[in-house]
């Protein structure tokens, strides 16, 4: 059924031990999208992204990724099923070099539904998305800048050639350099094909790539719209936002 979103969450909801930290988060994402998840800190951003990926042990609603109900799926298995997670803190292998953690990431390859070929990522092809990473592919991940572990941890997720990539504050911390090659890069996702939730503060960088996005404020969706209807709603971006 092509008419179905890519992605489709309803009506999550997730706790911290007691602490109710999502209440009702639902969204969708059609392939190619690229759609920002904003909202302040604390707002529930990560929680999202982690509860969609199963990471949180107690959570609720329904989260369907091409067109099956992964809602209780293990998170490995959600992964495999080419649903990448770039997590805020960088997880690289330190101990491992840049080539050696791409190579740990490789999947195989994928077809979409209709049995068309869907992106393939080579190692070659990363380091033109990544050239700095390129240069530095012998040096250990404890080794690496901040800036960069952020690089190599979205190119070791595309080595598992997702369909789907969920991309939490990549901009976050990073030097200007580095953001303007994050933004590069997700138009470039985009351009393949490749669909992205994108989890952002900054209005500014969001309008530069997304096509959408949902406000997040206490652990509810509180609006949805275009980016161009986003910055036009000022009471929306005064409420939620930090612009
Ligand atoms: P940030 O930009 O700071 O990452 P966010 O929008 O991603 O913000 P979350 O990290 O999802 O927000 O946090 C949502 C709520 O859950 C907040 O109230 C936060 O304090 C709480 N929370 C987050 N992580 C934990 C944790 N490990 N234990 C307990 N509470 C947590």
């Amino acid at each position: 059924n092509t008419s179905e979103p890519l992605l489709e969450v309803k009506g999550l909801q997730a706790w911290y031990a007691a602490a109710q930290a999502l209440f009702d988060v639902s969204l969708q994402i059609r392939q190619g999208e690229v759609v920002a998840l904003m909202g302040r800190n604390g707002a529930g951003k990560s929680t999202t992204m982690k509860t969609i990926m199963a990471m949180m042990s107690r959570r609720a609603g329904q989260v369907r990724f091409m067109g099956q109900d992964i809602s209780a799926w293990p998170t490995h298995d959600i992964a495999s099923s080419g649903l990448g997670f770039v997590p805020e803190d960088r997880r690289i292998f330190t101990a491992l070099t840049v080539s050696e953690n791409l190579l740990v990431g490789r999947q195989g390859a994928r077809a979409w539904p209709d049995g068309t070929p869907a992106p393939y990522w080579t190692v070659e092809q990363l380091f033109e998305l990544f050239p700095n990473l390129r240069d530095m592919q012998q040096r250990l991940g404890s080794q690496m800048s901040g800036g960069e572990q952020q690089m190599l941890t979205v190119a070791r997720s595309l080595m598992g050639n997702p369909y789907l990539v969920l991309l939490d504050e990549p901009s976050e911390g990073v030097a200007p350099v580095i953001v303007e090659q994050m933004a590069h890069m997700i138009l470039e996702l985009k351009a393949r094909g490749v669909s992205i939730l994108l989890s952002e503060q900054n209005l500014h960088f969001a309008e530069l790539v997304c096509d959408r996005a949902y406000v997040l404020e206490k652990g509810v969706i509180q609006y949805e719209g275009t980016m161009a209807e986003l910055d036009a709603n000022e009471s929306v971006r005064r409420a939620y936002l930090s612009v």
